[in-house]
C-alpha cells in the first residue's frame, strides 16, 4: 500500500507553520481517536495515519528530509508507526501515544502555560444508584450530565461569527501586567482580559464570550454485570469541553449499589435469613429459599439450630473482574411459633413433660450445658 502524503492527510498547505499542524492534527487525533471511536477499524487506520504524519512534519529536522525526499526520507523514523510495529499495539498503545503528543502541545511539560493555551476540561462524576439485581446482571442506563460544552455559535472562540479578535491592549496579549509597588515589580492577572491575552470586542451572543456553554445531555451507559459499590466507570471524553480548543474531560460514573429487602451482598458472596418453624427445625425438611434467579429448594437436616449457615454454592454474584461466581450463604432462623390456641399450648406443654422438664441434659445439652457454667459462674465468686 502506497503511502498518503503526510501533508495532504493533515489538510494542510506544504509551506504551513508548525502551529497550523499542530490545530490541524489535534481535530483530526480528536476526531479519529480510537477511545471515541470503538471497534472502528477504519477510524483507527485514520489516527494511526494522521499520528505519523504528525510526528514527521512536527519535528523541523523529519519534516526537512520528508520535504526533500519524500517518505523514503523519513522512513522508519517515525517511531512506532512503522509496519507492523503498530498492528500488534493494543488499546493502551494508542491512549499512551495521545497522551504524550497531547502533554506535549498542552504544555503539560510544566513552566508558566500561556493564556492561550488549550486546557483539558474538568473530569466529572456522576453517584448512580443501582438495585442489587441490575448490578448482578449488568444493565444499561440513562443518565442525564448537566456540563459546559464548547459553544457551537462561535465555536468555542467566545467572538460573535464574523467580528474580530484582537489581541488584549492592556497586556499586549500575554494576560498579566506588571505593576509597581514601590520597589517591587508584581505580575498580576490581566484585569481587562482576566488572562486571556485577547479581547474580545463582540461577545458570541449564545455564550456571551465565554465560548462554552451549560448543556444537559442524556449519556446511554453500559452497566457491567457484577459491578459493586465503590467501583467506577469512565466515559471518555464525556466530561467538561475544553478550554482554548483543548480535549474534553472524562465522567467518571460511581456505582453504589442499593440495599435489598432480602439479600446482603459481601462482595461476590450473597446472604440471606431464611425463618423456618421449630418443628422443621428439629425433624428436618425441605425450604424454598430465595436466590438472585429464582427459588431452590434447600433440605435442612433433623436438628438444625438457629443461626445455621447453608452455603448454596455459585448462587452468589460474579465478579465484574472474571472469575468464579460467589456463593449465597442462607442462615435459617427459628421462629418461635406464636397465636397458640390452648389446645396447641397443651400439646406443648406435654411435649415438654416428654422431654423431662425443661433443662434436660439430653434433649437441650446447649441449654444445661449453659446453666451448669451459670452455676460454675457463681460459686467461683463465692469467697
Ligand atoms: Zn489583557
Ligand atoms: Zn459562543
Amino acid at each position: 500500500m502506497s503511502k498518503r502524503d503526510y501533508y495532504e492527510v493533515l489538510g494542510v498547505e506544504r509551506g504551513t507553520d508548525t502551529k497550523e499542524i499542530k490545530k490541524a492534527y489535534r481535530r483530526l487525533a480528536q476526531k479519529y481517536h480510537p477511545d471515541r471511536n470503538p471497534d472502528d477499524d477504519k477510524a483507527a487506520e485514520k489516527f494511526r495515519e494522521v499520528s505519523e504524519a504528525y510526528e514527521i512534519l512536527s519535528d523541523n529536522e523529519k519534516r526537512a528530509a520528508y520535504d526533500q525526499f519524500g517518505h523514503a526520507g523519513v522512513d522508519g523514523q517515525a517511531g512506532g508507526f512503522g509496519a507492523g510495529g503498530f498492528g500488534g499495539a493494543g488499546a493502551g498503545g494508542f491512549s499512551d501515544i495521545f497522551g504524550d503528543v497531547f502533554g506535549d502541545i498542552f504544555g503539560g511539560g510544566g513552566g508558566r502555560r500561556s493564556p492561550h493555551a488549550p486546557q483539558r476540561g474538568s473530569d466529572l462524576r456522576y453517584n448512580l444508584e443501582l438495585d442489587l439485581e441490575s448490578a448482578v446482571a449488568g444493565t444499561t442506563v440513562d443518565i442525564r450530565v448537566p456540563r459546559h460544552v464548547e459553544c457551537s455559535r462561535c465555536d468555542g472562540e467566545g467572538a460573535e461569527p464574523g467580528s474580530t479578535k484582537e489581541t488584549c491592549p492592556t497586556c499586549n496579549g500575554l494576560g498579566q501586567v506588571r505593576m509597581q509597588q514601590g520597589f517591587f515589580a508584581v505580575q498580576q492577572t490581566c484585569p481587562t482580559c482576566h488572562g486571556s491575552g485577547v479581547h474580545i470586542k463582540v461577545p458570541c451572543h449564545k455564550c456571551h464570550g465565554e465560548g462554552r456553554v451549560r448543556e444537559t445531555r442524556t449519556l446511554s451507559v453500559k452497566i457491567p454485570a457484577g459491578v459493586d459499590t465503590g467501583d467506577r466507570i469512565r466515559l471518555n471524553g464525556e466530561g467538561e469541553s475544553g478550554i482554548n480548543g483543548g480535549p474534553p474531560g472524562d465522567l467518571y460514573v460511581q456505582v453504589a449499589i442499593k440495599p435489598h429487602r432480602i439479600f446482603q451482598r459481601d462482595g461476590k458472596h450473597l446472604q440471606c435469613e431464611v425463618p423456618i418453624n421449630f418443628v422443621d427445625a428439629a425433624l428436618g425438611g425441605e425450604l424454598e429459599v430465595p436466590t438472585l434467579d429464582g427459588r431452590v429448594k434447600l433440605k435442612i437436616p433433623p436438628e438444625t439450630q438457629t443461626g445455621k449457615l447453608f452455603r448454596l454454592r455459585g448462587k452468589g454474584v460474579k465478579p465484574v473482574r472474571g472469575g468464579p461466581p460467589g456463593d449465597l450463604l442462607c442462615k435459617v432462623v427459628v421462629e418461635t411459633p406464636v397465636n397458640l390456641s390452648e389446645d396447641q399450648k397443651a400439646l406443648l406443654r406435654q411435649l415438654q413433660e416428654s422431654l423431662g422438664g425443661s433443662n434436660s441434659a439430653h434433649h437441650s445439652p446447649k441449654k444445661s450445658g449453659f446453666f451448669d457454667g451459670v452455676k460454675k459462674f457463681f460459686e467461683d465468686m463465692k469467697p
